[in-house]
This record gives structure tokens, sequence and C-alpha cells, in this order.
């Protein structure tokens, strides 16, 4: 519809609408002009896995080293590899993974060869399970849980008290590995603050740390990720490079040079971060107006995530009788020009939400969810 000329208001973007800042711009190119185009060693650079290494003990409190380090391209590499070196097909190996998750999830974990396993949320819960919830997916085959806080697509985050209460009931399940995605780590949007599972001495020689670049320092196109796993004398991270020295050999060479850099940004990423909060405030301030819909706060990541189920059954303004969340979305582009991404992939209740990401600017936000409850309230 934009190719044909039509002024559609996307909200469905899953990355920053920020430009890469300069300084790390200039990192690569710098790195790009010396030399740096040749073959790398499959772990990285001493000097990017030590930055990597650095951040996670000073700013996660995570005790590792950069042995203990895997550099990949995406942290959906980094958790691809994760699960390729945990998993072993044909065994019935399971992932216990809280639903609505990120939509990659599922398929990688079948890509490795093992089985996702739900626990399914709400938005009563702000999408979070308990202890027991999770306790109770947990059979003989599970050789993992994934977590991701904050999360894609439901916006909110586990605090720190909730993620203990998981990792102490965890301590019974020795056998099981803990995958962190802690990609949205720098975007935040109230006093929760957030905890790395890592650091938790009880489980942290478990606990498999994702993180990256992409979502922080608006570099999704770099490819850029990382894993840390410090158990075993860091086995998982080596296996990680064993596997992505035969699949991709490393990222790409003068890449590396940005990750010192990145990481040691603050006041960047925090203006980006509060440019975000004033969006969620928007976005959640707007939605609460719509008629007859549930959303919970956004807190993190850059999404929210509204329950737009009583509208199933019901005639929409231009008389499409809407059943699920993938032809609400439809009616909604087709009689309004807003486009949002229906809940349905992402699991558990999914099907009953859409996803309106804010990374976008406050003018779309106030004219595109205006439009959405201006529809709502027409519907019969
Ligand atoms: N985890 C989650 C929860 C995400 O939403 C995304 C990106 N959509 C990623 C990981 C992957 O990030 P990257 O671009 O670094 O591969």
């Amino acid at each position: 519809m934009k190719a044909a000329g039509l002024d559609v208001i996307a909200f469905g973007a899953g990355e920053p609408d920020f430009d890469t800042p300069r300084k790390i711009s200039d990192a690569a190119v710098e790195s790009l002009l010396s030399g740096g185009t040749h073959y790398m060693p499959s772990s990285g650079t001493p000097e990017a896995r030590e930055a990597i290494a650095n951040k996670l003990r000073s700013e996660n409190n995570i005790e590792c080293t950069e042995a203990h380090i895997s550099i990949n391209s995406g942290a959906k590499m980094s958790i691809n590899l994760a699960l390729m070196s945990i998993l072993d097909p044909g065994k019935s190996h399971e992932v216990v993974v809280p639903t609505p998750a990120w939509v990659s999830y599922k398929p990688m974990v079948e890509l490795a060869g093992g089985t996702m396993i739900e626990v399914p949320t709400t938005v009563d819960t702000d999408f979070k399970c308990t202890p027991d919830e999770i306790e109770q997916a947990i059979t003989g085959n599970t050789k993992a849980i994934m977590l991701n806080t904050p999360s894609n697509p439901c916006g909110t985050m586990y605090s720190p008290d909730e993620l203990r209460a998981i990792a102490s009931m965890l301590e019974n399940h020795p056998g099981v590995a803990i995958i962190c995605d802690e990609i949205y780590e720098r975007l935040i949007y109230s006093d929760i603050e957030h905890l790395s599972m890592g650091s938790l001495p009880e489980i942290a020689d478990r606990v498999i740390t994702i993180n990256g670049l992409s979502k922080a320092y608006a570099m999704t196109g770099w490819r850029i990720g990382y894993a840390c796993a410090p158990g075993n004398n860091g086995a998982i991270a080596k296996a990680m490079n064993t596997l992505q020295s035969q699949i991709t050999t490393s990222i790409t060479s003068f890449c590396y040079a940005t990750i010192p850099v990145a990481l040691g940004m603050h006041d960047e990423v925090e203006s980006m971060r509060q440019i975000f909060a004033k969006r969620a405030a928007l976005m959640y301030k707007l939605i609460q107006e719509w008629p007859d819909v549930q959303c919970a706060e956004p807190t993190g990541a850059f999404y929210a995530f509204p329950h737009v189920a009583n509208y199933f059954g019901k005639t929409s303004p231009a008389g499409t009788t809407v059943t699920d969340a993938v032809n609400f979305t439809k009616a909604l582009l087709d009689e309004t020009m807003v486009a949002v991404v229906p809940g349905t992939d992402f699991g558990g209740c999914g099907p009953d939400h859409i996803r309106l990401s804010f990374a976008c600017s406050e003018d779309q936000i106030t004219k595109g969810v205006t439009l959405i409850g201006d529809w709502l309230s027409k519907f019969k």
C-alpha cells in the first residue's frame, strides 16, 4: 500500500527508528580502511571479547572472562548456536518458554532438534508466569528454559524478586540450562530494575546470557550479538564458537571494532531510552482510551500488546465480521490505513492480542493510536 503511494501508519517495526551513533560507524570505517578485511578467529578479537566480558561483569554482575564469550551474527544467531549446543536431535529434548514469546523461538528450538513447551501467560499478570507454572512444564526431557525480559512482544518485564523466585525453583532442576535473552535490557521505562539471572550464584553456571548491539545502539543491520556462558569453563561458549567456525566463521571482520566503542557509550543510549519512554507513556495513555480493550503498561522493549478479543464476533465500521487477530488487523488496515501486527504467531494468548511498536514518532503514535480508537468505537 505504501508503494502505491498510500499514507499507511505502520506500527510493525521491530527496530529503533534512529541511526547508529556516528562514533560507532566511524570505528567500523576506520577498521575497514586500515585493512580489517581478512578472516578473523571464530571467537572474535580479544578486544571485543574483553569489552563484552567487562560490560557483563560491571553492569550485570555476571562473573565471567573473555573465555566465556561467543560473538555472533546478531542475538538471533547467538540463540540458535546456544540451542544447537544444548539440544540433541532425536532425543525428545524440550525447551520451556513462557508465551506469548518472540516468533523466532519456536522455529529455532525446532531447527536445533527440540520441541518448545509453552507456559501460557495472560494480560492479567502482565504476561509473567510464576515459578510453579514453569516447574509444571519441566519434565525429564527438559534441557533448557528460555526467558526474555523485557519481552517482545509483551512489553513487560520481570522484577528482580520474580526472577530470584524462578532461580530458586530452578535449583531443584540442576540439569536445566537457563537461556536469558536480555536484548532489551537497556530499554526500560519504569522503576523496575533489570536483573541478570547470570548474576545469581545459585544458578550462574547454567545461565547463558544473550545480548547484542541491535536494539540499544540502533544497530539492527550490523548483525552483532553475543552470548556469555561461564559454566564448566565456558564449555557452551566454546561449543558455540566451534559451531560458528563451521557455519559462518565469524561476524564481519570490521564489525568487531564497533563493540568496545558501543559498549562504552552511555549518554547516547540514555537519550534514546528517554525518547522511547515518552513514546511508551503516550501510546499507553491513548490505548487506555480505546473502548473495551485491556493493555498491560509497557515497561520495557518498544511494544504495547493490547487485548482486542472483545471485538471478535463483532462487525467493523465497514461491515467486516472480525473473528480473530489476523482479520482484525486486516480490517483495520483496509479501513483506517493503520498497520499493526496480529499476536497470532507469538503463542499462548497471543491470538487475542495485537502488537504495536512505538519505535516511531510521537506524531505518528498520536495520529495512528487515536484512529484505531475511533475505529473501535464504531464497532457493532
Ligand atoms: N531476541 C528478541 C526478543 C528480539 O525481539 C530480537 C529481534 N527482533 C532478537 C532477539 C534478535 O536480535 P538481533 O537483531 O541481534 O538478531
